[in-house]
């Protein structure tokens, strides 16, 4: 059926909108998470809502698997094609619809660059919050997807916490629309369940956000401790204090290694973990927290306190931090950007049992985090020339492990993927699982969006693996048993 489909493509869409030349389909072969690489069946270069609907609409006609790209730095594979399906990249799909400071609100089309969207709405006094480190180059359609956050989330909350209307293109090819400028539509959050589903629902078509004015004031505070038990001391007494900073990084010491290699950021010498914290506000409500933080820094024992003393200097901090996971590649020919949640108070504990896991394995793991958030960035080093990969796939692995075990979570920001599908049943029973795929069904039931990527079994609307006799846990549970 794809060849039907190709050819209804070639023959409707202009010729620069279709990939079917091999040499070119292998440049969309994987996404941000490279080790997984499968080269597409057809690739779309779509470039407005109408094309996005025509292309879901054939695969619909020919049951044809399809699956959205952005600008394919997702981490977990979300974003990895099918050889029998149809990639459909929204990055021609860049235009700002509309920036309106009355609203607080602006519309984009998926493929608008998350950072064009603030420097678009900077001349009007506000910008977008949520910042991942990619944002210079990641899509507002696959933060939407992923639910991304970034370091200034701790204050201003992530994707989810912005987005109030979608339009998507349907699994069947119809075109809906979900909330609007409206902070609480009435009925179902629809858009709350689009947002984070990593592009397993429809295909965004446009997205209306929330913007934040721009602060007052802001200050950046760099802290170097000896240790990364200090530098998370000092986080907990910062929020314990009632303090909220806009954010609250950390970098352990083979981090700053990196960082210091790539970009000279000028951390203080012989840190053993940096904290960055930006403050951001009215001038008298960040200076006086300004003052706490740096009290409370000294407190747990920083040896040397950094006020950004202009916005030169408030960039170069930043810059070693957002840049810190390609800065690893400056001190290992391999790694891998593993992603978890724990508690904050966990902290210490799990960097501990990560430095021990670590060490029994003979593999070196460098340490960023949105400490604020308790989401940790480990970076896990390897050589594949001398044939660590498997090693590192395990420490990686059992760091996850280390999350769930304190309480924590699989994912924070990176997305469940195709990488990490495996782990959804460490952490959700099939109870759970079956009522997010009834949730799935009930948008896609023909099972053609996106497909293998989230649940760890592939099943499809009507299909149960493993089920075929007795009672279904979810009839037991009360749960109509209706898919
Ligand atoms: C160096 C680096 C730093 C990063 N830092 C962060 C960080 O701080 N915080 C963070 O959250 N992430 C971070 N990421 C991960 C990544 O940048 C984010 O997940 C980002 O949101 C992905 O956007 P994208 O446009 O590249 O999406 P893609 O990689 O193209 O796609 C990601 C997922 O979104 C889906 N998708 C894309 N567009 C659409 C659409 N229009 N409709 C429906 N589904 C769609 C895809 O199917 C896929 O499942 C980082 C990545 C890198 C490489």
């Amino acid at each position: 059926m794809l060849e039907q489909l190709i050819a209804d493509c070639v023959r409707d869409l202009p010729p620069g909108q279709v990939i079917t030349d091999h040499a070119q389909l292998r440049t969309y072969e994987c996404d941000g998470l490279s080790s997984y690489r499968c080269i597409p069946g057809l690739v779309i270069l779509a470039e407005s809502s109408a094309d996005v609907a025509y292309v879901v609409g054939k695969c619909a006609e020919y049951g044809v698997p399809f699956i959205a790209r952005g600008s394919g730095t997702g981490l977990s594979g979300g974003a990895l094609p099918r050889t029998d399906g149809v990639l459909i990249v929204t990055s021609r799909m860049n235009r700002i619809v509309s920036v309106d400071s009355g609203d607080e609100r602006a519309v984009v089309e998926p493929g608008v660059i998350n950072a064009h969207l603030t420097k678009a709405a900077l001349p009007h006094g506000y910008y977008y919050a949520p910042d991942p480190s990619s944002q210079q180059v990641c899509s507002l359609g696959g933060n939407v997807a992923e639910n991304s956050g970034g370091a200034h989330c701790l204050k201003y909350g992530f994707t989810a916490h912005h987005v109030t209307g979608l339009e998507v293109v349907m699994p069947d090819g119809s075109t809906e629309r979900f909330g609007g400028l409206a902070p609480d539509p009435v009925g179902y959050d629809v858009v709350g369940a689009l947002v984070g589903s990593e592009g397993t629902l429809g295909v965004v078509t446009e997205v209306t956000v929330r913007l934040v004015r721009t602060p007052e004031a802001v200050q950046t505070v760099l802290a170097g401790f000896r240790s990364i038990d200090d530098a998370g001391t000092a986080v907990s007494k910062i929020i314990a204090a009632g303090v909220l900073p806009a954010a609250v990084e950390l970098m352990d010491a083979l981090a700053i290694e990196a960082a210091e290699a790539a970009v000279h950021p000028g951390y203080p010498a012989g840190a053993g973990a940096v904290l960055v914290a930006e403050l951001d506000g009215p001038p008298s409500e960040v200076d006086a927290q300004l003052a706490d933080v740096e009290r409370l820094c000294q407190e747990a024992g920083a040896f040397e306190i950094r006020v950004a003393a202009d916005e030169v200097e408030r960039a170069l901090i930043w810059k070693g931090r957002k840049s810190a996971f390609a800065a690893v590649g400056r001190i290992s020919p391999d790694y891998i950007v593993q992603d978890g949640v724990i508690p904050r108070t966990a902290l210490s504990t799990v960097l501990r049992a990560i430095e021990n896991v670590a060490a029994e394995a003979g593999v070196r793991v460098a340490n960023v985090f949105h400490a604020g958030d308790g989401n940790l960035h480990p970076l896990v080093l390897f050589d594949e020339s001398k044939g660590e990969t498997e090693r590192a796939e395990e420490v990686s692995n059992r760091i996850i492990d280390l999350c769930l075990q304190h309480g924590g979570s699989i994912t924070g920001e990176h997305g469940v993927g195709h990488d990490k599908k495996l782990h959804m049943g460490k952490m959700f029973n099939e109870i759970d699982l079956d009522v997010m795929q009834l949730v799935r069904c009930a948008f896609d039931p023909a099972g053609i969006c996106n497909p293998g990527k989230i649940f760890p079994t592939p099943r499809l609307c009507g299909e149960r693996p493993g089920r075929a006799q007795g009672v279904h846990p979810l009839t037991e549970a009360g749960i109509a048993d209706v898919f």
